[in-house]
């Protein structure tokens, strides 16, 4: 299987990727993969990112896949890809704006993305994809519980992540 470990910049993807190659598994960082193979497009300097085609990445990630075993693809654009399962990774927006600042981020970069975290963008994308997606609050996890969740999900136990599992709108009517 292919799963897909996404999430709004910030709320752990990376952390929990180390972890799941600690239990053995083969994670494909797609940062990494995207500039090694030079995918990067046209600079976007609103988003203050690179653009990348789906379809180039998709046919560049066929030849690292082995047919057996399953991978994970870590990484922001993870839930546009040809995968089986999509975990988004969540994480409560006050928390996230912190740790965003830790990340010295331009302020309108950090209200972009706690924005999109709050108002669920990656998970509504994600569900645009063919695969199965899931939800995780990882805001209070240990590396090692995420884990175990993922796998929950990649053993079928679903009901606890299926999408809408995880609401911010609490958190939003406290900022009223
Ligand atoms: P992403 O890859 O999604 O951008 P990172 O894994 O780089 O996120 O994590 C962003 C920051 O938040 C890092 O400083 C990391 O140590 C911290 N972090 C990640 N997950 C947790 C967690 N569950 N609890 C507390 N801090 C976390
Ligand atoms: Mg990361």
């Amino acid at each position: 299987m292919i799963i897909s470990i996404t999430g709004t910049p910030g709320t752990g993807k990376t952390t929990i990727a180390s972890a799941l190659r600690e239990k053995g598994e083969q994670v494909i960082d797609l940062n990494h993969h995207i500039e090694e193979k030079g995918l990067k497009e046209r600079f976007d300097k609103k988003r203050d990112t690179y653009n990348v085609d789906v379809d180039k990445l998709n046919a560049s990630l066929r030849s690292c896949i082995p047919e057996e075993n399953n991978v994970f693809l870590e990484g922001h654009l993870s839930h546009f890809l040809d995968c089986d399962i999509i975990v988004v990774i969540r994480c409560n927006p006050s928390v996230l704006y912190e740790r965003l600042k830790k990340r010295n981020y331009a302020p309108q970069k950090i209200l972009e993305n706690v924005q999109a975290e709050a108002l669920d963008v990656i998970l509504c994308e994600s569900a645009e994809n063919n695969a199965h997606v899931f939800e995780m609050d990882n805001t209070s996890c240990t590396p090692e519980q995420a884990v175990s969740m993922i796998y929950d999900m990649i053993r079928g136990e679903k009901e606890r992540y299926l999408p809408g599992s995880v609401n911010w709108s609490e958190e939003m009517i406290k900022w009223c």
